[in-house]
């Protein structure tokens, strides 16, 4: 379902007016986490300002360690709620059971799945049986073919509004948080007709990268970002190191308008 030989040509998703996989760029951004509601409000106004149409807000954290801050979890989808009632965004935020799809269901727009359950199929069916896009992460050791196959766990429960993400993949290299796989985009338009998004900021893991694989990926022909921007990047609760300020941020979405004129 996810092949050009099962539909050749290019899928557009609707989402709330905003179109996903078409003509215009499309960005999502915000914190890797919601922290509180002024965190959140704050950082709404601050991507809406830049350009941005979707905000991105984790509200369930699946962390390396489970000391680490694991997220506001309701509490943080109310703020998403709030932050999209004052500023007009959409919502995307990671959905990391199925429990998390039932109450995040009917405050957001977009459910991300995160790199960590790339093959978690129980999950996978699960949103495929939501009819709400999906903003599907690849994992750090998932191979392309697996990739559009777990894509397949979604789609054959009835739901082709499907988004595939590359965020970076794990090799032998240290200096980056992950390598970031950006032959993938090519690889994928050729091979299915999803839209095909880049998350730079999970990929780089920090933030002075963030701009030239942002440029990068739109200019391999992504058709979309999803970019960590944090009011306070150096208090993140998560992140910190990756999320960029609002104002860099503001300056990588006008370099990003630039180069999506020229293609
Ligand atoms: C995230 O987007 O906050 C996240 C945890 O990303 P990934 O699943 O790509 O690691
Ligand atoms: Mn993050």
């Amino acid at each position: 379902l996810a092949g050009k030989t099962f539909k050749p040509e290019s899928s557009v998703i609707d989402v709330g007016g905003v179109k996903i996989g078409g003509k215009e760029i499309v960005i999502m951004a915000g914190p890797c986490a919601v922290e509180s509601r002024q965190q959140i409000i704050e950082a709404a106004h601050a991507v809406k300002k830049s350009g941005a149409q979707i905000l991105r807000g984790g509200a369930y954290k699946p962390r390396t360690s489970p000391y680490a801050f694991q997220g506001l979890e309701e509490e943080g989808l109310k703020y998403l709620k709030e932050a999209k009632d004052e500023t007009g965004l959409l919502i995307i935020t990671e959905v990391t059971s199925e429990r998390a799809v039932e109450s995040a269901a009917e405050f957001v727009d977009i459910f991300q799945i995160g790199a960590r359950n790339v093959q978690n199929f129980q999950l996978l069916k699960e949103v495929g049986r939501s009819k709400k896009p999906v903003l599907f992460k690849r994992g750090s050791s998932t191979t392309i073919d697996e990739w559009l196959n777990a894509a397949e766990y979604i789609m054959s429960e009835g739901n082709y509004n499907v988004i595939l993400c590359e965020r970076g993949i794990r090799t032998f290299e240290t200096a980056t948080r992950n390598t970031l796989d950006i032959s993938a985009v090519p690889v994928l338009k050729s091979l299915s007709h999803l839209p095909v998004f880049v998350d730079p900021s999970h990929a780089a893991g920090k933030a002075n990268y963030i701009s030239s694989l942002s440029k990068a990926a739109i200019a391999a022909g992504a058709d979309g970002l999803i970019i960590e921007v944090h009011p306070n990047p150096k208090c993140a609760l998560s992140d910190a190191a990756q999320q960029l300020t609002p104002s860099v941020f503001d300056d990588l979405c006008k370099d990003i308008s630039k180069i999506a004129e020229i293609l």
